[in-house]
């Protein structure tokens, strides 16, 4: 199944995509997880991403297509994949278009998650990460035992830089300014499938496998 997860900074994107994409086997493609490893490894790719990043702009289309280009051509996106965190942008919605109909398919599924901006705000607000497995965790929703390190490796926990409140503000504008328009634009192909994403996170997922069917 080809399949795109959509909705604002902190509506769950990256705990649902982990669990939907073992649930469809399929790899889980995440440009915002790409851009974070180019940056620590200091290649050039992060070097041109790390200061949109952290003003909490978006990447320039052609930077993020070229690299979502180059991800798809991978053996294992073959069969299918789960993207999350784009497109983020008409443009790059209709780069994507024209991507998987080169591989002789189109897109089924645009999954939105929708949760309001206050949920969002306190969802990025807590929002912990596993420099080790990447694992998501919250200080509050999603607690690990130990605190500030992670249940499944061990590794240590922390806060996303544009996660810091000044930053987050923008990253709302910014996504209801580009992204938002992204629903009109699948709901005119008859794609898009939104489901509430508030309540536990076993329950948002059962909620999404459904809408999966
Ligand atoms: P969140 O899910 O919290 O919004 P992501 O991890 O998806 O955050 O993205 C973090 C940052 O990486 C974005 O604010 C943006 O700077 C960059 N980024 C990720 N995906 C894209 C994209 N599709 N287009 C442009 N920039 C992107
Ligand atoms: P170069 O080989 O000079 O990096 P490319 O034509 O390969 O140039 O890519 C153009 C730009 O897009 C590069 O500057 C690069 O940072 C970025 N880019 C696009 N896709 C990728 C990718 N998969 N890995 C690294 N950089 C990429
Ligand atoms: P996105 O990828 O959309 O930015 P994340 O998956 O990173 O969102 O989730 C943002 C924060 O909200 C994380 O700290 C995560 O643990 C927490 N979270 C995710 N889903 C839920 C949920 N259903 N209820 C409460 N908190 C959640």
């Amino acid at each position: 199944m080809r399949l795109v997860l959509v909705g604002p900074p902190g509506a769950g994107k990256g705990t649902q995509a982990e669990f939907i994409a073992a649930h469809l086997a399929v790899p889980k493609i995440s440009t915002g997880d790409i851009f974070r490893d180019n940056v620590a490894r200091g290649t050039e790719l992060g070097v041109q991403a790390r200061s949109y990043m952290d003003a909490g702009q978006l990447v320039p289309d052609e930077v993020t297509i070229n690299m979502v280009r180059d991800r798809l051509a991978e053996p294992d996106a073959g069969d299918g994949f789960l993207l999350d965190g784009f497109p983020r942008t008409v443009p790059q919605a209709s780069a994507l278009d024209k991507l998987v109909a080169d591989l002789g398919a189109g897109l089924e599924v645009v999954l939105e998650l929708v949760v309001d901006d206050d949920e969002v705000i306190r969802r990025l607000s807590g929002r912990r990460t596993c420099r080790g497995c990447g694992k998501i965790w919250h200080v509050e929703f999603d607690p690990p035992v130990r605190e500030g390190s992670c249940d499944r490796c061990g590794g240590q926990l922390f806060q996303r830089d544009d996660d810091k409140a000044e930053t987050v503000a923008e990253r709302l504008r910014v996504y209801a300014r580009d992204t938002a328009p992204l629903v009109d634009y699948y709901g005119a192909q008859g794609r898009l499938v939104g489901i509430d994403a508030t309540g536990p996170v076993e329950d948002v997922t059962l909620r999404a496998i459904d809408a999966l069917r």
